[in-house]
């Protein structure tokens, strides 16, 4: 530090400048005046002389202060231009105020050996018996250290007494002397801290140490470490600080650490002291510096990172795969978290929307739920584009009694209407066409009987415009006559009466009139609403005045489509086709369709492969109402099912697959299986019931016809509903469906297999297993009505699989088999199913136990069985063992 003058140094001390000529004096400085300067050397000779004549050596004396604090007061001015440059500058008064804390070094090492000594005790008692091994290793370590501390030590001694030991206005005088060490002096405090941390490790080091270490020998290694690391303080600040990233805490670090003390921060400053307070002082420290410290201290025992809260979306049903994976976690932590919840669940589990809230919130994450059609909705809406209305043909579905004439009249139509050339394209029939008159076109769709029309309107896809109802005349108004009347009214479709074969002799088409006019189908020149035209699909008289009607018919509803939006339709009819894959017949109704498009229908998407006309014949453009079949499905959509054409294909896939999930999510919670039996009593006053039935058939044929006559049975107040009619045994997933499509499962010829049972009879499905067709019809109409008994006509009581098969030349085939359900009883009735599809049906020729025959064999047991007039019995295939009831007709 520059050299000050006498008189400087004794206002900056605070004592009169005499008193001050006196001491140095007395120190044998030379000073003659107050203008004679003194130097950093005889500052500190008159410091010694001092502390000597005050009775305090060199040595920690107890008598010492343990702890000085320094108050410093500055002022300043500061110049501040005002922002409107018009009153010029402004002058602002600052006072600082700085306090400082030093403590004793030594009453902060008397405190850490007392610690010391009572710790270690008490670890010496606990460690007395162990480690001898590494606490020779440790000690030897220890007194390594010790040493290279202990020379520091002695290095750093004067260095840090200067610091230590101070008379209250010497050590002001020292700080101000020496400046720049200001910093150095203040970490005296900031030191604090590796004694802080030091407490941490140490007791264990020195319990190690114990022993052997000279109690001394340990307090001056403490003591010199912590000189050193004074020592260092300077570089090491800058170095360490930055590191712990506190930036912030290092401004406001420096702030505070020359600010004034304000209550809080002294509050503060003690609260988090981590030291004790007895070594340090409990009044006015330094708590600039232990803010910081602190500070850091925090940092680097920081909470660790809070968990990250999801919001999870969720849709109506989720499994619990998906739920996981939606979470970020393993499917195992959503089934113990369910398992803890009380619910065992599997991976594959579907869970309820609430359910899986419930999972959700408990494992910490938040949760929307989602309604079933919130993404399609989403996504569709840009798809619903509304574009210029232009005229458009109408659709024609024909309608009326079997053998009426229906498919005659569409068929001489066609035959009439396309030109020669096509001819050929009868063969390539789509069940869809049009046909173009001199007064315009009309697009006709021919699906067999009133089951498409139902399919279509039970979802919602009116494609109908007209309705042509074809009525024999000979034949007059017949049940389905009557069907289809109700099924355009409930549709509320315009009905134009076609009275057909009106070339026969016996016709009577005024006798026709009359009978219509009793379900409110009146004829136009009887004042009411309804066309009628004679025709005769044989003549083909009377045709051209059918269509002339049904345009005028059109002309007054005055159709429109869409044009220039993305095309839109409904599925008229779909398969699969082995070497093209999914085909699908459709009816456009708004928009263009085009070859390359993308397409969304049902739960199925794709790009649209291939276009071909109703002939069959590939084009690239079909408009409104006209149909069309398409290629490039992913799979075979529903009739009735939306087309729609998207312009995203990973759109149409998100949509198609969310509704595919839709469907295969089944198991609802809590969804009760729908009873045939109770269908009459669960139906609602007044309202409209729908049966659903899912029709399970050995071929397709016998699905067709099955699903064909139920529909028919609806009435005005049942609607049977075909949910699905599919080929093949009844597995899990059908028994799925049924349960949500809260449908009955009608097995036709064919049985559930193993697993598909047992769900069948955990979630008591109603299934009913048939051979006749009549015999369906003939109970579903009964439940209709409310007649139908509960009890089951026919019962299988036993099953056999067979195991092996014997065949001799004398008795033909002998199954071996083991019964694995019920009985087998050798009176009763059997069925040979395969692949849970019925086979063959007869009765037992044989039933044995090893060599002797028996009437009954039970579950678990072995046994022969000879079928009746059936030799083709194979390994694998199953018996079945029923029962005939006879039931009492209800009346
Ligand atoms: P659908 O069951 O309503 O489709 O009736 P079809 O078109 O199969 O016709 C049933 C029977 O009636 C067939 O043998 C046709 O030849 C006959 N038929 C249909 N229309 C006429 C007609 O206008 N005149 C006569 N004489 N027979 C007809
Ligand atoms: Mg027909």
């Amino acid at each position: 530090m520059s050299d000050v003058t006498v008189k400087q140094f004794a206002e900056i001390v605070g004592i009169p400048a005499d008193k001050l000529l006196s001491q140095l004096k007395e120190a044998g400085i030379e000073a003659e005046s107050e203008d004679s300067t003194i130097t950093d050397d005889e500052k500190t000779a008159l410091l010694a002389f001092l502390r000597a004549s005050h009775g305090k050596g060199d040595d920690t004396s107890d008598s010492a202060p343990k702890k000085i604090t320094l108050k410093r007061k500055t002022h300043s001015e500061i110049k501040l231009s005002s922002s409107s440059g018009q009153r010029g500058a402004r002058t602002v008064n600052v006072e600082v105020r700085k306090k400082r804390t030093y403590v004793k070094r030594s009453s902060i090492i008397d405190e850490e050996r007392k610690r010391l000594e009572e710790e270690a005790l008490k670890i010496k008692e606990e460690q007395e018996q162990q480690q001898a091994a590494e606490q020779a290793k440790k000690e030897h370590e220890e007194k390594l250290k010790a040493e290279k501390e202990a020379a520091e030590k002695a290095r750093l001694e004067a260095e840090k007494e200067a610091a230590k030991k101070v008379e209250t206005e010497a050590a002001e005088e020292i700080v101000q002397a020496q400046e720049p060490e200001v910093v150095a002096a203040e970490e005296s405090e900031v030191e604090i801290k590796p004694v802080a941390e030091g407490k941490r490790e140490k007791p264990k080091k020195v319990a190690k140490a114990e022993p052997e270490l000279d109690e001394k020998q340990k307090i001056a290694a403490l003591e010199a470490e912590m000189s050193a690391s004074e020592s260092k303080e300077g570089g090491r600040k800058e170095d360490k600080k930055p590191k712990k990233g506190a930036k912030k805490h290092r401004t406001h670090e420096s702030e505070d650490y020359y600010e004034e003390e304000s209550p809080s921060s002294k509050k503060k400053g003690k609260k988090k002291t981590v030291g004790d307070d007895k070594g340090r002082g409990a009044k006015g420290k330094g708590k600039g510096k232990q803010g910081p410290i602190t500070s850091t201290l925090t940092q680097e025992f920081a909470k660790p990172t809070a968990p990250v809260v999801k919001n999870v979306v969720i849709p109506e049903t989720i499994s619990v795969a998906e739920l996981a994976k939606k979470l970020s976690i393993k499917a195992g932590e959503v089934i113990k978290e369910m398992m803890k919840m009380g619910t065992m669940a599997t991976i594959n589990q579907v869970l309820d929307q609430e359910t899986a809230g419930l999972v959700v919130e408990e494992m910490g994450h938040n949760y929307t739920f989602s309604s079933a059609n919130a993404i399609e909705e989403d996504i569709l809406r840009d798809a619903h584009i509304d574009g210029e209305e232009v005229p458009r043909p109408p659709v024609v579905t024909v309608m009326g009694h079997v053998d009426h004439g229906k498919t005659s009249l569409l068929d001489y139509i066609r035959s009439s209407r396309v030109t020669s050339g096509e001819a050929g394209g009868i063969t390539q029939h789509i069940g869809a066409y049009h046909v173009e008159t001199e007064k315009g076109v009309i697009s006709f769709i021919d699906t067999p009987g009133h089951a498409a029309f139902t399919a279509m309107r039970s979802r919602g896809a009116s494609v109908t415009d007209i309705v042509i109802l074809v009525v024999a005349a000979d034949d007059g108004v017949m049940p389905q006559t009557v069907e289809a009347i109700q099924h355009a009214k409930a549709a509320g479709v315009p009905i134009i009466v076609a009275v057909n074969k009106i070339d026969k002799p016996e016709a009577q088409p005024d006798k026709v009139k009359q009978e219509l006019s009793g379900y409110e189908i009146i004829p136009e020149d009887w004042g009411g609403e309804n066309m009628f035209v004679n025709v005769s699909a044989k003549t083909g008289d009377g045709i051209s005045d059918l269509l002339d009607a049904i345009l005028l018919q059109s002309e007054i509803m005055e159709l429109t489509a869409k044009k220039n939006v993305p095309a839109a339709g409904v599925v008229l009819e779909a398969s699969l086709d082995k070497g093209r894959g999914p085909v699908a017949t459709i009816l456009i109704q708004h928009g263009d369709l085009a070859k390359g498009d993308i397409v969304l229908s049902g739960k199925e998407f794709g790009r649209v492969r291939s276009l071909l006309d109703e002939d069959g014949k590939p084009t690239n453009n079909v408009g409104p109402s006209m149909p069309a079949v398409i290629l490039g499905l992913s799979g075979v959509p529903n009739a009735g099912d939306d087309v729609m054409v998207l312009k995203d294909e990973k759109k149409a896939r998100e949509i198609a697959l969310f509704r595919q999930g839709k469907y295969r999510d089944t198991k609802l919670a809590q969804q009760k299986a729908a009873k045939l039996d109770q269908f009459f009593s669960q139906m609602g006053e007044g309202e409209k019931a729908t049966l659903n039935v899912f029709i399970k058939s050995d071929v397709q044929g016998s699905a067709e016809a099955l699903q064909e006559s139920l529909i028919k049975l609806s009435n005005d107040e049942v609607t049977v509903n075909v949910v699905a009619a599919n080929v093949g045994g009844i597995n899990e997933s059908d028994v799925h469906l049924a349960i949500a499509s809260q449908a009955i499962l009608i097995g036709f010829n064919v049985r559930a297999d193993a697993t598909g049972r047992r769900l069948i009879e955990s979630e008591d499905v109603d299934v009913r297993y048939y051979s006749v067709i009549y015999d369906v019809i003939d109970d579903v109409r009964k439940a209709l009505s409310g007649m139908l008994s509960p009890e089951m006509k026919e019962q299988i009581i036993g099953l056999a699989e067979v195991r092996d098969v014997f065949r001799s030349s004398a008795i033909g085939a002998i199954a071996g088999c083991l019964v694995i359900e019920g009985n087998v009883k050798r009176s009763n009735p059997i069925r040979v199913l395969r692949d849970n599809v019925v086979i063959y049906e007869g009765e037992l020729e044989s039933l044995r136990r090893f060599k002797d025959d028996v009437n009954e064999v039970k579950a678990g047991t072995e046994c022969g069985i000879g079928v009746r007039n059936y030799n083709d019995v194979k390994v694998g295939d199953q018996i079945e063992c029923f029962e005939n009831y006879e039931v009492a007709r209800e009346i």
